[in-house]
């Protein structure tokens, strides 16, 4: 109690969920959170969500930036009736993840922690890599990777296709 984690600081003890043990943190934002112990110890939690959020608004902010419009333009232009791969090299362009060989699900931002037991989610913009979380089964995890995208790249894709 009264530990720091990040921008989280444990109040109490939450009750158990499941055979996982909880803890009652304050996130510096003012918000309150539940969070798993094994999570503040290997530091995945790091805030209430609000880092998160922040983290949505910078990924906007780095679409708005002029040379990232014009090659998303350039490219919408050379791909002209080919909406699918339009569709693709936007979103290579968009996120700069690369595919490993040896990556475990066959799913750009999505891979197997043996160390965790769990799939973990994450896309990288920029060379800024954003956790998405960790997840018991890998659908849970392609699913928060598509959410990300969805989020982040179909609004530029509306845009860009109008004109
Ligand atoms: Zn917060």
């Amino acid at each position: 109690m009264g530990k720091r984690f990040g921008r989280l600081v444990v109040e109490k003890k939450s009750p158990e969920k499941g055979h996982a043990a909880f803890w009652f943190c304050k996130c510096d934002c003012g918000n309150y959170t539940d969070v798993a112990s094994t999570k503040l110890i290997q530091g995945t939690t790091k805030s209430c969500g609000c880092q998160l959020k922040k983290a949505r608004e910078k990924w906007k902010n780095i679409y708005k930036d002029e040379k990232i419009q014009e090659k998303i333009k350039k490219t919408f232009r050379k791909n002209d009736g080919r909406e699918k791969n339009t569709k693709l090299s936007i979103l290579e362009l968009a996120t700069s993840d690369k595919l490993k060989a040896n990556n475990s699900s066959g799913v750009t931002g999505v891979s197997y922690s043996k160390r965790d037991k769990r799939w973990r989610s994450y896309i990288t913009v920029k060379h800024i890599r954003y956790e998405l979380g960790y997840f018991k089964d890998k659908e849970s995890a392609i699913q928060a990777r598509k959410k990300a995208e969805k989020e982040l790249v179909e609004p530029i894709l509306k845009k860009y296709k109008n004109k």
